[in-house]
């Protein structure tokens, strides 16, 4: 019965929603008719699929091959975290959600992502450290949408979560339109973590992954400071074009 009642209190919620904010789906142009996933109807929202092929056992990367269980960026250096938990690919209404999200700041978005998030059979862990933006993104973007993504998660999983250990301390160039090495080098040693993290397993936490360099640098900054084991999960991989 009060799953009924919340069902219709949902339903009558977002026929508000729509006639106060009449908006159309980004991707399907008709109107929107969920609150919950605004501006996305929900069609568009649940077409959001987990990514269930063939995938590096350790950074979630797809791979073209089935019997290939490690990527050959794995294979040639072990990477510093453990394991990649990650839920799709970055196509359709996942990297719209997440775009829109990051980009036209509806914070309201972090919910339903952080909700797909709890799909993904994330081990125990002491903690979850948002992978950092710089001042410079978060003076003009106002948020930090990992921040955002790991407090869902962080209520979720019962586990605080770590805000101010792991901080960006250099402007770099944004990735995109980067190359994979020139990646690796824009990032070098631009992180920092304030005190000691004696053998602490913590869940690194980032919306896309597309080489790693990110997670890469991240997770070695974590482990060099005392971290006993670092998790990364993540909502999509996307690959360089
Ligand atoms: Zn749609
Ligand atoms: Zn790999």
């Amino acid at each position: 019965m009060r799953r009924f009642i919340r069902h219709k209190g949902l339903r009558l919620a977002s026929s508000l929603f729509s006639l106060l904010y009449p908006s159309t789906c980004p991707l399907c142009k008709k109107p929107t008719d969920n609150i919950s996933c605004a501006p996305l109807c929900t069609g568009c929202w649940g077409s959001i699929r987990r990514y269930t092929g063939p995938s590096c056992m350790i950074c979630a990367s797809p791979l073209v091959s089935e019997y290939s269980r490690r990527c050959g960026e794995c294979l040639r250096q072990a990477p510093p975290f453990s394991t990649v938990l990650n839920y799709g690919l970055y196509a359709g209404a996942l990297s719209e959600a997440i775009h829109l999200l990051k980009f036209s700041g509806l914070r309201r978005l972090a919910r339903p992502l952080g909700k797909l998030l709890t799909e993904l059979p994330i081990p125990d862990m002491d903690g979850i450290v948002p992978v950092p933006v710089s001042t410079k993104t978060l003076r003009e973007r106002g948020f930090n949408q990992t921040l955002l993504l790991s407090k869902f998660l962080s209520r979720h999983l019962r586990i605080p979560v770590h805000m101010n250990l792991l901080f960006k301390k250099k402007e770099t160039l944004p990735q995109i339109g980067l190359g994979a090495k020139e990646r690796v080098r824009n990032l070098k040693n631009s992180f920092e973590v304030t005190g000691r993290l004696t053998k602490r397993r913590l869940i690194l936490l980032d919306d896309v992954m597309t080489t790693g360099a990110t997670a890469r640098e991240c997770a070695k900054t974590l482990m060099k400071a005392g971290a006993g084991e670092v998790v990364v999960v993540t909502f999509a991989r996307s690959s360089l074009t």
